[in-house]
């Protein structure tokens, strides 16, 4: 079969061989991807309309105890300079988020030992108190699963962690061995069994990343069958191991989300900051090929610029109320409209 059929195939079946995958990866061509992409588009127009989903996204800590080769906030990165937001300070980005129509705040950070179980349910309780019509969705890394559980009691529903890869090997190019793919994957397991809405997702064009390696992780999507999915392309940060790594491409970032789309169509599929980061028009082209979500920041702009996770990202001197104008503009030149709803995940 020709990728065109693989495609169609895709589209009724909702998988694919292991084989049909690599050979979609490895010989994919523009027509392919101009293909695929319609099909997604369309699939997400019917089943959403011209309507994108806004998520605020407050980046409260940039202290983390992990080392992941390709990230800016490192343990290991001596020249970030760190910082902490609390509960009230992350009240605030709230309280302004909700003012702008947003209703699902996401709390991302790195893995910070500062926020305990404690500290964490009380910040997560408070703002689904001040804001029961919100949805609280965390972003926090690797946690063991009471933790996950007091969050998900403390009024979180909604849980992001990129796998960042299905293949234990290449798991292990991107990250040191303390860190390990069996471990995220019990995480992945635990947050679904709890209930919350679960995303996993990944880089494209992370060092070492293969056709066969994106088959991988296409077939644990297709298993998995996350409600969210994270897909960005990498971009080196000057202070880790990978600096001089090439990004990885737009292209091949859209035709993953064309193919996350044609197999999870009920997914949320956010149109990423670094897709928008390696393209101005990347976000844009992003909701073309089935992406329905898009995250402005809603951190405080004191901070935003240390919270580089990549360099370059954009959106890092614009406020949240200019960021969000931008966004909604962008998503305005495409014929899409920007909605206030929680935009829970639903099966169809
Ligand atoms: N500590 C949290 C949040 C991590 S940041 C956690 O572990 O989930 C969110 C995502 O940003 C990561 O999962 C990773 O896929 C992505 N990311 C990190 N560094 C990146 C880079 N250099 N280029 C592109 N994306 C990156």
């Amino acid at each position: 079969m020709n990728n065109t059929e693989l495609i169609k195939k895709l589209n009724k079946e909702r998988n694919l061989s292991e084989k049909e995958w690599i050979q979609i990866f490895d010989t994919y061509d523009e027509e392919d991807l101009e293909y695929a992409m319609d099909m997604a588009h369309e699939i997400t127009v019917a089943r959403f309309g011209r309507k994108i989903y806004f998520r605020g996204i407050v980046e409260f800590t940039n202290v983390c105890r992990n080392d992941c080769y390709y990230c800016g906030i490192r343990a290991g990165n001596s020249n970030c300079q760190r910082y902490r937001l609390e509960k009230e300070d992350i009240l605030k980005c709230c309280e302004d988020g909700y003012e702008h129509g947003f209703r699902t705040f996401v709390l991302q950070g790195g893995e910070d030992p500062h926020y305990t179980k404690e500290v964490m349910t009380d910040i997560v309780r408070a703002i689904t108190e001040r804001y029961p019509d919100c949805a609280v969705t965390m972003s926090i890394g690797e946690l063991d699963r009471d933790f996950y559980q007091a969050l998900y009691d403390a009024g979180a529903r909604r849980f992001l962690l990129r796998h960042e890869t299905a293949d234990a090997a290449h798991y292990g190019i991107l990250h040191p061995k303390e860190q390990t793919l069996s471990s995220r994957m019990r995480c992945l397991k635990d947050l679904k069994e709890i209930g919350f809405q679960t995303g996993c997702g990944i880089m494209i064009g992370s060092p070492g990343q293969t056709s066969e390696i994106l088959a991988k992780d296409m077939m644990f999507m297709a298993d998995f069958k996350p409600e969210m999915i994270g897909l960005g392309p990498f971009i080196p940060h000057k202070d880790t191991p990978f600096k001089n790594e090439p990004a990885g491409s737009v292209e091949k970032t859209l035709l993953v989300i064309a193919l996350c789309r044609i197999m999870l169509t009920d997914a949320l599929i956010p149109s990423t900051t670094a897709l928008g980061t390696v393209e101005a028009e990347g976000r844009q082209k992003g909701v073309l090929a089935g992406c329905n979500v898009v995250m402005p920041n809603l951190s405080p702009m004191e901070v935003r610029k240390k919270y580089m996770l990549y360099d370059g990202k954009v959106g890092t001197d614009m406020s949240a109320e200019a960021g969000i104008r931008a966004l909604r503009s962008q998503m305005e030149e495409i014929g899409y409209e920007v909605i206030v709803a929680r935009g829970d995940f639903q099966k169809r």
